[in-house]
Parts: C-alpha cells; structure tokens; sequence
C-alpha cells in the first residue's frame, strides 16, 4: 500500500488573523492523537466569506472556527445551525457532513466545561457577568441552559448591548436575568455565586487594566472568572484572590472550546493538559 500523503484540512477564518494562537493548540492536539489533520489559519475578508464558505466544500475539508468579524454573517451560508447558537445568533464552529455544513457555538459550552472541571455547580445559582460582547452572549446562553437561576447582565450604557443579551435571556431561556446599568465602580451583590469577567479589560498587552469593581464586594464564597486567555492570571483574579474566591482562569474555556469542535471534526476527544502545555509555552508561562 502507497503512502498517504494527504491531509484532513481545518482551520480558523477572521480579519485580522495573524495573531490567533489556535494552530499551536490543535496541531499540539493533533500530533498527540497521531492523525493526519492540518489547522490551518487564514486571513478571509468579510465580503469573501462567501466564497470561503463553499470552499470548505470543494476542499473537502473537515470544518472551519470563525472569529472576528464571521461569527454573525456566517449563519447564512449554513445547512443546519444548533439551537444554542441560533438563540445566541453566532457560531464558532462548522463541521461538514454530507456535502452539508452544519454551525454549533461552542464558546460558551467550553467555559462551562471549565467550571464543571472545577468542581462547580450552576443548576440554581446566580451569576454576573462584567460585559455583553459576543463572548458574553454564549456565556450567558448556555450558563441558562445549565439551570443557572439568575444572570445579573452589567455593561456600559452607550452600546445598549447589556439591554439587549437581557431581553434574549429573558424570552428565549428559563433564568431570570436583571441588566446593570456600569458607568461607575461596581459593588458586586452579595446575592452573586458565580462572577465572570467577559470583557477585554486586562488582554495583553494591557495586562495592568482590571475592570472597574469594588473588589471589597468579592466574598470567599464567590467563583471568580476570567475569559482572558494571554496572559491568564489577570489582576481581575489575583484582586479576587486577594479577597478568599475561588478563581479560573480563560484557558480552560479556550481549551475545552477547541476539544468540542475538535470532537465534530475528528471523533476522537483530544487531551487538554497537552493543549494547555502548548499554549502556556507558546505564552511563556510554564
Ligand atoms: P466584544 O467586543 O464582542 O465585547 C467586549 C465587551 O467588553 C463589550 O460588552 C464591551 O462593552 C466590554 N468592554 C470593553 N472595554 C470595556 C471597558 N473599558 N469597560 C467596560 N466594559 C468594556 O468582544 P468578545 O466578547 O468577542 O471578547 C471579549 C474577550 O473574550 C476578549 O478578551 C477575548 O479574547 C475573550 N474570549 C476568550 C475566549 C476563551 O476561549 N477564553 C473565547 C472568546 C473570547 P460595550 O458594549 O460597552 O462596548
């Protein structure tokens, strides 16, 4: 029998793209599994996606991530949407079957993941989430669908953002979801069991930014959340730290993200301390 140079093809398509750290992640993952798959990160124009779509197709590739801006715009050039990521309206994650494409969002079930990880509950706690962008919005959606009672939803004012995830929580789940007006140093309710911080506050290379919060609210019996993944152990933890919570960090929701959509483009479940190892090397931070 020959040798089988070809390769399954996957990947990430954003705008810009240059700095996604997923490749080291998914070939670290891939080598370990011992199969023949490629990740593959590529610049798409937003008036290209289009095109780039129906490429996975006549590529025969596997599947595809989106990220910024093809998160949204990409439900229209799908076959099936999962109902999760039509309630959130995004998807990260395409995987082709039978010549179709199939969407699923798997940020948000990538974060809970992490928190089962740790050994915490969500059926009838209350959760805040500090921001309502696109990684909010998956977090809510599927902290909901894990029995989370209430969502407290706290954002600046101007975008109306924070309204709007409130409304969706509250028409298209079963929790209960309060929006809080942030335009000044927010006390965290003692009511609050799971805090999440789902903005950008605190991204490299801001890494000395946290959000405005009056960290003496933090209570011990708090979990405390970040979504940053670069660097991870942001000063939003270390001031919950300070105070008795528990904290984790955004590489566990990085990580488990990519083992899902990982699993609908190999059937196998890849090893995330392997993932892990990779990305902290690749950020310098064993
Ligand atoms: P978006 O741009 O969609 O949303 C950003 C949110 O942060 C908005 O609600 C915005 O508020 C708020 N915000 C930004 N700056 C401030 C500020 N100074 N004060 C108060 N609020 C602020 O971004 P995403 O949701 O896509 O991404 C957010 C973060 O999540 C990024 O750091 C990203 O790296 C991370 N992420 C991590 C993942 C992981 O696997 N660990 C997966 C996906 C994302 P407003 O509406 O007022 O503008």
């Amino acid at each position: 029998m020959g040798t089988c140079y070809r390769e399954e093809l996957v990947g990430v398509f954003g705008c810009p793209i240059d700095e996604n750290p997923t490749v080291v992640v998914a070939q670290a993952a891939f080598e370990d599994l011992g199969i023949p798959y490629r990740y593959l990160t590529v610049l798409v124009y937003p008036e290209d996606l289009g095109t780039a779509m129906s490429a996975l197709k006549a590529l025969n590739m596997k599947g595809i991530h989106l990220t910024i801006p093809h998160k949204v715009e990409v439900l229209k050039y799908l076959d099936h949407v999962a109902c999760d990521a039509q309630i959130m309206g995004a998807v990260n994650t395409v995987y082709v079957k039978d010549g179709e494409l199939y969407g699923e969002n798997t940020d948000g079930k990538g974060f809970i993941t992490s928190l089962k990880e740790e050994g915490i509950t969500i059926e009838g706690k209350t959760a805040m989430l500090l921001g309502a962008g696109g990684a909010s919005r998956a977090i809510a959606v599927e902290l909901a669908n894990a029995g989370a009672k209430k969502l407290l939803i706290a954002n600046r004012p101007a975008s109306g953002r924070g309204e709007v995830l409130t409304d969706l929580i509250r028409e298209k789940t079963k929790a209960e979801a309060e929006y809080i007006c942030w335009d000044h140093t927010l006390a965290i309710p003692q009511e609050v069991d799971i805090l999440v911080n789902t903005t950008n506050i605190g991204l490299y290379p801001d890494t000395d930014q946290k959000p405005d919060v009056d960290y003496n609210t933090v209570s011990p019996r708090m979990t405390v959340c970040d979504v940053i993944p670069n660097h991870p152990h942001t000063l939003f933890l270390k001031e919950a730290e300070k105070r008795g919570a528990k904290s984790i960090d955004g590489l566990g929701m990085l990580v488990n993200q990519a083992i899902i959509s990982f699993r609908f483009w190999t059937g196998r479940t890849c090893r995330a301390e392997v993932m892990r190892k990779a990305l902290s090397r690749e950020y310098g931070i064993e």
